[in-house]
């Protein structure tokens, strides 16, 4: 096991989040923050509000950075904002869940929370020097991120999507070499 099973599901649910952004966006309404708080089997407190969509939002490009920054400045954002949220880790159970971290109470604001959560991630990510496990999709028209939990460290498409466009494309380009090759 790579990562600490609340590590991987707090950089799954951070890199989830800002790849929301990718055009079309898909975090225009509440019903959005919805899908995405039950994907990622959050629990507690939900606003179901436009405050909270627009402050979910306004944490994308927040996280985006903090997911693709260098270790140096990674270690720098990460004091920063469990500073800032007043973090305090303490081991929880609840909900069928084994022992795992929270660092702020359960009806704290949620971006407040996935702040928190995300910064958490990051400290193990970083602790064990993973950070190439976070990188750019490798379609060249699309930003959304990737999160490599693989062995072998296959992983270069943020989807299916993007990584099927990419296997027809290459395909394209070795039947059009070969057809060339025949001429
Ligand atoms: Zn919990
Ligand atoms: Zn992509």
């Amino acid at each position: 096991m790579l990562f600490a099973h609340d590590t991987v599901a707090g950089l799954r649910a951070a890199v989830d989040l800002v790849n929301t952004g990718e055009e079309p966006d898909t975090l225009t309404t509440v019903g959005q923050v919805d899908a995405w708080y039950a994907r990622h089997g959050y629990t507690g407190r939900r606003d179901g509000d436009e405050a909270e969509l627009a402050a979910l939002r306004a944490l994308r490009p927040v996280l985006r950075e903090l997911l693709t920054a260098d270790r140096e400045r990674a270690a720098e954002l990460v004091n920063a904002m469990l500073a800032d949220a007043e973090a305090l880790p303490q081991l929880k159970r609840h909900d069928g869940l084994d022992w795992h971290i929270h660092a702020v109470p359960a009806d704290a604001p949620l971006d407040r929370r996935v702040v928190v959560e995300s910064a958490m991630a990051m400290v193990d990510v970083i602790r064990a020097d993973e950070l190439s496990r976070l990188s750019v999709c490798a379609d060249a028209r699309c930003n959304g991120l990737v999160l490599d939990l693989s062995r072998n460290r296959s992983r270069r498409f943020c989807s299916t999507t993007c990584a099927n466009r990419n296997a027809v494309a290459a395909y394209r380009t070795r039947v059009r070499v070969r057809g060339d090759a025949r001429d």
